[in-house]
């Protein structure tokens, strides 16, 4: 799974998963400790089909 980039400041560098699962079944919870924003973003392995 590739890290996404922080929606907040564009960053994904400093971005950690929290969860492999959000409030959805595609979605992984990640938080960035470069501003603090708890975002979750659709799993890779769900990106297609
Ligand atoms: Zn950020």
């Amino acid at each position: 799974m590739s890290t996404p980039a922080c929606p907040n400041c564009g960053r994904n560098n400093s971005v950690v998963l929290v969860s492999l699962f959000g409030g959805q079944i595609i979605t992984a919870q990640w938080h960035c400790d470069a501003c603090h924003t708890h975002f979750e973003a659709v799993r890779d392995d769900f990106d297609e089909d």
